[in-house]
């Protein structure tokens, strides 16, 4: 229990930080924008200089964030590759067979997930726990 309640608050984090991170280029944005309405106004082109020098900053700050985030999902998609617990079940109700992956509880001849086919929401039968191994290359 403890360990999908870490996952959980992982997830959170991450889509705080996503969410950080579009707050951070649209501010960029709209620095650049306004750099440049300044730009075109021949007064104040040191102010106008600066404001799309903060926000290229701001989106070269919020690419490299970026790049590192996707580093680490992808490190965390690459996770399962190793060989995959599966299960397979089946309606009794109408022979509907489904193959999930494993989860906690799961037991040959034990209840497995209400049926998705027939509608009468009955609980499948677990028929197979396997291992499945990834594609080779
Ligand atoms: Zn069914």
């Amino acid at each position: 229990m403890s360990s999908s309640n870490s996952e959980e608050k992982y997830d959170l984090n991450i889509s705080f930080f996503i969410f950080l991170l579009a707050f951070l280029v649209l501010i960029s944005a709209s620095l650049i924008y306004s750099g440049i309405t300044y730009l075109q106004d021949t007064s104040s082109t040191t102010t106008g200089m600066i404001s799309i020098g903060l926000g290229l900053l701001g989106l070269v700050l919020a690419g490299y964030n970026l790049f590192r985030l996707q580093g680490r999902l992808s490190m965390i998609g690459r996770a399962p590759v190793g060989p995959q617990v599966l299960t397979r079940e089946k309606c009794k109700s109408c022979d509907y067979e489904a193959t999930r992956p494993f989860k906690e509880g799961d037991y040959v001849y034990g209840n497995g997930d209400p049926c998705t086919k027939c509608g009468k929401n009955e609980l499948m039968l677990i028929g197979a726990i396997f291992l499945k191994k990834p594609p080779k290359k």
